[in-house]
């Protein structure tokens, strides 16, 4: 029996201000990963026509939000927040059974949220530019920064509140207009936070959404000439993609893409905050952040220490439906992401790693009608093998053994991606080493590597970013372009 859910949760199109129908008449139908029997909700299978009235009227909106100040436009940011932050627990529990991460998870994502609103809207009201002193003396020569103009933004599944808004909030305080392209499997989650801008009041055009298959509106947008500048997380694949038709059509782009997460532990790190931040990096939201640990880097003279209470830690995990109270973990997001883990799963047997716990769905009671996998661990894994090589995204680590840092740093650095990295180690010449060998954009010492701050730049090195950076004030570096002014 399919349970259906209320109709609040069918959701249009955000094209001018409006809700409206998309043109082909099809929906997407999203079910929740915890039970698929359970409809989520749903929004259009749009097509290019839908997506080009969008971009239509987001260059309409142009030039009458960019004329606003700086402080017109937070002012409308500062009511979204308030808005979104009354509706807390709806978008939350959306998110929830959308997508599968724990509520608790939701609550906290959907907070960040109104935090990266706030923060932004702040941003209205400082500087955009220096004074240079010219060699000219009778010549003032400043800098001042101009929108892109519309923005296309394109977003994953795994943050379906925070992503959107850590790009269309920055984006729209500097004075572009925005048009969303939501992941489907999250896309009524993400529709529910651009109802609080409509409820906000905001002027029509300067924010829309667009829903429907990322090879048909993601690639409109990626080659629409009117979308001016695009902002994309997902995966690798997708992002090379779309930074190739920004650039052949020359739009400024940016791209965050996967990650291969090391943690290293050394000798001398407290154990016990290493295995908890271990678990909490690799197995919260099930493993599916950017940033997500994935390769334990353990030194010899700890590891069987490390190992076992590791392990003891990671068979106490709760998995369930995130909307339960003592659930730690929820499923994957989709039946497709469940066989990408359980892929990677085999692929580390038959390559020689040794299964330590879990590897398995879980299919018995409750769990039959969801995408659950358990925690899993291995053993004797080499840099070489898949399961250390690629992004899995779902709750799998790697352990592996060194005898000194240097070793452990070689290892850590021994992938294409170079998105977060954290060290657990009490001495403070190996905290140095580490921060200055890893080759990765953020690194972390005894903290885990899924830890993102609003307010601080956010990217990778390698092939895990366009070498660019998004939220903090590195989105004012994507969002704008520098005009040097030369008056006499
Ligand atoms: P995708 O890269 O396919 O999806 C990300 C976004 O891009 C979605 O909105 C998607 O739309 C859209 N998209 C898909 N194809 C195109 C296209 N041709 N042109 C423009 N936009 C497009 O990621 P998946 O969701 O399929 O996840 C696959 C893997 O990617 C994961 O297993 C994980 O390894 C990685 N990933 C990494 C993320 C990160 O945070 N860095 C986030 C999500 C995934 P639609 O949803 O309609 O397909």
């Amino acid at each position: 029996m399919t349970i259906k859910t209320d109709q609040r949760n069918n959701f249009n199109n955000f094209i001018d201000g409006e809700w409206v129908e998309g043109s082909s008449g099809n929906v997407i139908t999203n079910y929740n990963p915890a039970n698929i029997e359970e409809v989520v909700g749903s929004v259009p299978e749009s097509t290019e026509e839908d997506l080009d009235r969008a971009v239509e009227s987001a260059k309409q909106a142009l030039s009458s939000w960019k004329g606003l100040t700086g402080a017109a436009r937070g002012q409308y940011l500062y009511k979204v927040a308030d808005i979104l932050e009354s509706r807390t627990e709806d978008i939350a529990e959306t998110m929830t059974r959308e997508m599968g991460k724990t509520y608790p998870e939701a609550k906290g994502e959907t907070a960040r949220g109104v935090a990266i609103l706030r923060y932004y809207a702040g941003e209205g009201m400082r500087e955009v530019g220096d004074v240079i002193p010219s060699t000219d003396k009778d010549a003032l020569m400043f800098t001042t920064r101009s929108p892109l103009g519309v923005v296309g933004v394109i977003t994953p599944w795994n943050f379906p509140v925070a992503i959107p808004l850590w790009k269309s909030a920055p984006a729209l305080i500097y004075g572009n207009t925005v048009v969303i392209k939501p992941a489907s499997e999250a896309a009524v989650t993400c529709a529910k936070v651009v109802d609080c801008f409509k409820e906000a009041g905001v002027p029509k055009g300067i924010i829309n959404m667009v829903t429907g298959p990322g090879s048909v509106i993601g690639e409109r947008i990626a080659t629409h000439k009117d979308v001016k500048g695009i902002s994309f997380t997902g995966s690798n694949k997708v992002g090379k993609h779309i930074g190739q038709q920004a650039l052949s059509k020359g739009a400024k782009y940016q791209l965050e893409m996967g990650g291969k997460n090391p943690v290293i532990v050394a000798e001398d790190a407290d154990l016990d905050l290493a295995v908890e931040a271990t678990i909490s990096g690799g197995m919260k939201s099930t493993g599916q952040k950017c940033t997500a640990t994935s390769r334990v880097i353990v030194h010899s003279s700890v590891y069987e220490t490390f190992k076992e209470k590791l392990l003891h830690k990671v068979q106490e995990i709760k998995v369930g439906n995130g909307m339960e109270d003592d659930s730690w973990m929820g499923p994957s997001v989709s039946e497709n992401q469940l066989h990408t883990v359980l892929h990677y799963i085999n692929e580390g047997k038959e390559e020689g790693g040794k299964l330590l716990t879990g590897g398995h769905r879980l299919t018995d009671g409750d769990y039959a009608q969801g995408y659950f996998v358990e925690p899993t661990v291995f053993e004797n894994v080499s840099s070489d093998m898949t399961i250390a090589q690629e992004e899995i995204f779902g709750p799998v680590l790697a352990l592996m053994k060194v005898d000194n840092l240097e070793e452990a740093i070689e290892i850590a650095n021994d992938v294409e991606y170079g998105l977060s990295a954290s060290i657990f180690t009490t001495n403070i010449q190996k905290m140095l080493a580490f921060m200055e060998h890893m080759d990765a954009g953020l690194v972390r010492v005894n903290a885990e590597s899924a830890g993102v701050e609003l307010q601080a730049p956010f990217g990778g090195m390698k092939s895990s970013s366009s070498h660019s950076r998004e939220q903090g004030q590195a989105a004012k570096e994507f969002f704008t372009n520098i005009k040097t002014v030369f008056v006499k």
